[in-house]
């Protein structure tokens, strides 16, 4: 029988890329899979054709062999391909993932069937204080999980009855079949791939191999954390079934508001009255800073809304890398009472600088506008 050109089986064209030839394959694959078309021959010869194109195309040097030199480049003689490449499987598994359980199929380089899963990751929220995330905090947290039963150390058998080897694998973990034209291992479903069988439950856990608990963390937050942050801790999620390794724990930060201080990134802010005498003629405050408080000179003649930058006075970067600045933003306060005395030197005040005329000028102005 003359045989079918590789690229033509597959639908490609002759440059066709790495990516385009496996997926071509994938799709040829599925669909004439034995497991979808049993007992149908033609579906069966299709997709050993398409393995067999498949085979020599993705491999580079045998696709160059085949482009020089068509299929005599790689028959049997010149060392390629051969009937069935056991090593396929292994690409086949890649492509098809566990569409069809190819992961299990033999020849196949991956056999996870005994390997036992992971636990679940776990979450929890905790709020924590201003300062707490600025400086950093050492806290202890309850967390509900589900751990390793101790007494059957996750097997889920009583531990002095024991397991005993599962009859339907010979302890494989795995079965194998026939399907078509080539044996299939599957994992066991008589003992879900462990290969052994419980005698009899461990009374502490049911047989479930895991206990509900509730276990305490001490855990570090690193100064610097912010609203959301997430700290990651490895190995403290729920325990994997059948003592498989335990997920991770994150834990999700909120912070609570600061009545004074106001954060953006590194950078905190803050806003303080200072009099109207200090805006005028200059001088010196205190401000409240994440450590001590700190004295800043007020120049003559500042207005409301000025930022002063305190630098280095923020939060310390997470990465430990530097420190954001303080904002401080003046406010200059009205006086909303005056004694006798103050009211009377404002108004010897007013008289002086003609605050009088500029306001009534204004007056008219707007007047002018409106009417
Ligand atoms: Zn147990
Ligand atoms: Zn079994």
């Amino acid at each position: 029988m003359q045989k079918r050109d590789y690229y033509e089986i597959l639908g490609l064209r002759k440059d066709a890329s790495e990516q385009e030839i496996k997926s071509a394959y994938r799709k040829l694959a599925i669909q004439h899979h034995p497991d979808k078309n049993a007992g149908d021959k033609e579906a069966e010869e299709k997709f050993k054709e398409g393995a067999e194109a498949y085979s020599v195309l993705s491999n580079p040097d045998q696709r160059a062999r085949y482009d020089r030199f068509g299929h005599a480049g790689v028959s049997s003689s010149a060392g390629g391909f051969q009937g069935f490449d056991p090593d396929i499987f292994s690409d086949f598994s890649d492509i098809l993932g566990d569409f069809f359980g190819f992961g299990d199929i033999i020849g196949g380089s991956r056999r996870q069937s005994k390997q036992p899963r992971r636990g679940a990751d776990l979450r929890y929220d905790l709020e924590i204080g201003f300062t707490e995330a600025v400086a950093g905090v050492k806290t202890k947290i309850k967390i509900p999980r589900q751990e390793t039963c101790t007494s059957c150390q996750g097997t889920g058998a009583d531990p002095k009855e024991g397991l005993s080897t599962c009859t339907a694998c010979q302890g494989q973990g795995s079965v194998r079949y026939q399907q078509g034209f080539f044996t299939i291992r599957r994992t066991c479903s008589t003992c879900q791939g462990t290969g052994q069988l419980i005698r009899k439950a461990c009374p502490q856990c049911r047989g479930q191999g895991q206990v509900r608990k509730e276990k305490v963390l001490e855990i570090k937050i690193p100064a610097g954390v912010d609203q959301g942050s997430r700290l990651r801790i490895m190995g403290e999620g729920e325990a994997g079934p059948k003592g498989g390794p335990s997920g991770d724990l994150y834990v999700v930060l909120s912070v609570e508001e600061h009545p004074f201080f106001q954060r953006q990134d590194n950078n905190i802010y803050c806003e303080i009255p200072i009099s109207f005498s200090q805006a005028a003629l200059g001088g010196e405050t205190t401000v409240p800073t994440l450590e001590k408080p700190q004295k800043i000179k007020i120049p003559a003649g500042t207005q409301s809304d000025t930022v002063f930058r305190l630098k280095g006075r923020g939060i310390v970067s997470l990465n430990g890398y530097g420190k954001g600045d303080q904002l401080v933003r003046v406010k200059v306060a009205t006086p909303k009472k005056l004694t006798k005395e103050q009211k009377e030197l404002f108004k010897q005040l007013a008289a002086i600088s003609g605050d009088a005329e500029e306001s009534s000028s204004l007056f008219e102005k707007v007047k002018e506008i409106l009417t």
